[in-house]
């Protein structure tokens, strides 16, 4: 049964709530059933032989073949629906791939990109789970590891330049929790001046898919933990990854069937229904947070607000200019009392809840030097900023009135 899209390019509002559902294929319901199958009944045999040669790669499905299910670790409806509607939400991204936490989104990236031998280049800080998987756990299989501070240009393109069997330039920005940002355009064009043309991947958790385009600045994936803004509620765990070339996603697809960490229906089908909603919730988020940030920066408990429109470094507000569009709803504050001051404006936050994690509806803050980051040396952590001062705030979609006067008592409180 083909499906009813409009015959001509519609806006990506438009097409995260139209493209790849059909109706009709359940039971005519406005909102797709969700399909828990494990197994799916063949057509026939014939299409059954034929829905395996395409599975494991022998052949292709010809334009607008239906191509029967198999398996759900394979794939199912839920997660094609997904996939079909995440991909306008990212600029001149063609295919993605949906997984069981943002973890196996990046691990399961590396597993199919790089192996014995070849190197990984990643800016630092990096999302811990990253950090622990490349280094105690590929290092140990041969994985060479290169770590370059973030907002570092010129180390970036040396590293680039001079790493042996590059197979992947991982890019987290803006940088977890201090904000700072790493220019995409450099890491790109540094990437493509090498014959073997590494791939460059931005974890682009923190701003995408509103305010941040990596496709766009030619990087070939963007990772996500969907677990963030794209779910937007904390009450799922998901993982995207989104490319230009499909025959990318078809790759992570087959490590994905191996490894068994495809996003199950239920959640593929909550994921799906946050969606539409993403880029309205985090434009009330970013204006939130912007407002607090410029507020509270003369408090006398605050030494540093760490937040993207408050940049004083010039060479960070060109990379922001360059590549964000709004600053986005993650900041870090920095109190005067280090880290008792951290702690008693935890403990008198009201509204603000103490947790780790971001980007949603409810706003939370966390000390990152005791909890998020506390696997990293001490040196690391003093050369990367992340003071025992430091507090981070994921701002909500709460009243930004509200927030501040909560945040404001607590920094009186510190
Ligand atoms: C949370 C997060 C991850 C990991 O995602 P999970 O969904 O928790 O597995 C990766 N990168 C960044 C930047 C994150 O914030």
């Amino acid at each position: 049964m083909k499906k009813r899209e409009p015959p001509y390019v519609v806006r990506p509002p438009t097409a995260v709530l139209t493209r790849g559902f059909d109706p009709r294929l359940s039971v005519g319901s406005a909102r797709p059933a969700v399909f828990r199958s494990s197994t799916y009944v063949f057509t026939s045999p014939d299409s059954a032989a034929r829905a395996f040669e395409v599975a494991l790669g022998r052949a292709r499905p010809a334009p607008g073949e239906n191509v029967d299910l198999i398996y759900a670790r394979l794939s199912h409806p839920n997660a094609e629906i997904l996939e079909d509607q995440v991909v306008p939400l990212e600029r001149e991204a063609q295919a993605a791939a949906v997984f069981n936490s943002g973890m196996a989104a990046i691990s399961t990236t590396f597993l199919t990109f790089c192996g014995p031998g070849q190197t990984v280049i990643y800016t630092t800080p990096v999302y811990g789970g990253t950090r622990h998987f490349l280094r105690a756990l590929m290092e140990p299989w041969g994985l060479r590891t290169i770590a370059v501070p973030a907002g570092d240009t010129l180390a970036l393109e040396r590293a680039v330049e001079s790493a042996k069997d590059l197979r992947i330039v991982l890019v987290e920005t803006p940088a977890n929790p201090t904000l700072v940002m790493t220019d995409l355009r450099a890491a790109v064009e540094a990437a493509r001046r090498r014959p073997d043309s590494p791939l460059v991947v931005v974890d682009n958790t923190f701003l995408g898919p509103t305010f941040q385009h990596p496709l766009e600045l030619g990087a070939d994936l963007v990772v996500y933990s969907a677990t963030k803004y794209l779910a937007g509620f904390s009450d799922v765990l998901a993982g995207v990854v989104l490319a230009r070339d499909p025959e990318l996603v078809t790759s992570l697809r087959g490590t994905r069937a191996v490894l068994g960490n495809i996003l199950q229906p239920d959640e593929s089908w909550l994921l799906q229904s946050r969606l539409p909603t993403v880029t309205l919730r985090m434009n009330r988020q970013s204006k939130n947070a912007q407002r607090i940030a410029e507020l509270i920066t003369k408090h006398p408990a605050v030494t540093r607000v760490l937040y993207p429109s408050l940049f004083t470094d010039h060479e960070q507000a060109r990379i922001r200019d360059a590549q964000c569009d709004f600053p986005g709803a993650m900041m870090s504050i920095e109190l005067a009392g280090g880290r008792p001051a951290a702690f008693t404006f935890l403990r008198s936050l009201r509204i603000v809840r103490n947790a780790v994690s971001l980007g949603g509806m409810e706003s939370l803050a966390c000390h990152p030097r005791t909890t998020t980051h506390s696997e990293l040396p001490v040196e690391e952590l003093d050369r990367a900023g992340i003071g025992e001062g430091l507090v981070r705030i994921s701002v909500g979609t709460e009243d930004w009135r509200d927030l501040l006067r909560d945040i404001r008592d607590a920094l009186d409180a510190a």
